[in-house]
């Protein structure tokens, strides 16, 4: 049965790093992150009962696993990892860590095909407005991964499988399927690619980590009126801490009032004024 599981034959090591990459921050006694190059992936829970969010890029299926056992101990493993959606910089490990521990893996049932096999995501856009890392995203691998029955769907209740407390919430626009992922009780979002807190189209920005409020990364969002309707939705919920795919943990007051500015600013700070993807 595993022997279904594969990459898309794109699928290939991205050389773009920042200062942020292998360094871990705990935004809260349960929740950590942690930077692969250019991406986050998330741990939440405590040791013997945690889940991994997303699975970083490409070839970083060692590192994620050091990571998990430098927090929680040797062998350690999550009861699941959780997708916020199934871009390339999401995935990267996912098969080999699937593989290593046999833990299921959820996603939103409209991210299913990209991730069993049976749909591309659309070509990324390097004629967006944007810097080097939008110029280089035509590198960046579209095919889909086959995860054959490792990947199940959230349940429709909106609870997240080993995740008590937290709820998904439908955040689509940077991908069909794409969800973040709410905890009521203190607030704590993470927020997938729905937002990020760094302009990820520029590599200088990137590579220095310039924490500056942004939409989702450019070249890969089609549909940018859901994009917006989904940072409305996410501002609603008035987060009080809030882990992005990328750029730095954002919290409290700067997070309040950044997001705010992204609501109300969202056609100047977040679409671009040019791209294949806009009209
Ligand atoms: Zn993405
Ligand atoms: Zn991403």
């Amino acid at each position: 049965m595993k022997q279904e599981l594969n990459y898309g034959t794109d699928y290939k090591f991205i050389p773009v790093t920042s200062v942020g990459s292998g360094v871990g921050i705990e935004m809260l006694p349960d929740l950590f992150c942690h930077t692969i190059q250019i991406v986050n992936i998330c741990l939440v829970g405590y040791p013997d009962d945690f889940v991994l969010i997303d699975a970083g890029m490409p070839k970083s299926a060692n590192e994620i696993i050091s990571v998990i056992e430098e927090r929680f101990g040797p062998n350690s493993r999550p009861k699941a990892i959780i997708l916020t959606h199934g871009h390339f910089d999401h995935v990267g490990g996912l098969i080999e860590l699937v593989k290593h521990w046999e833990v299921p893996v959820y996603a939103h049932p409209l991210e299913m095909p990209f991730l069993t096999g049976q749909k591309s995501y659309p070509e990324p856009d390097p004629t967006v407005e944007g810097g080097l890392v939008a110029k280089m995203s035509t590198s960046f691998p579209n095919e889909p991964i086959n995860l054959g029955s490792s990947v199940q769907t959230l349940p429709s209740d909106g609870t997240v499988p080993h995740m008590p407390g937290f709820r998904w919430i439908h955040t689509p626009g940077h991908s069909p399927g794409h969800v973040s992922l709410f905890r009521e009780r203190d607030g704590a979002l993470i927020a997938g690619d729905a937002f990020t807190t760094v302009k990820q189209e520029y590599m200088y920005k990137v590579f220095t980590q310039e924490l500056e409020i942004s939409g989702p990364p450019r070249y890969l969002t089609t549909d940018w009126e859901a994009a917006k309707q989904s940072v409305i939705k996410i501002e609603a919920l008035k987060p009080e801490f809030a882990v992005t795919g990328h750029g730095l943990p954002m919290s409290g007051e700067v997070l309040t009032t950044s997001l705010k500015k992204l609501v109300n600013e969202f056609d100047q700070i977040a679409v671009p004024d040019y791209g294949k993807y806009v009209n």
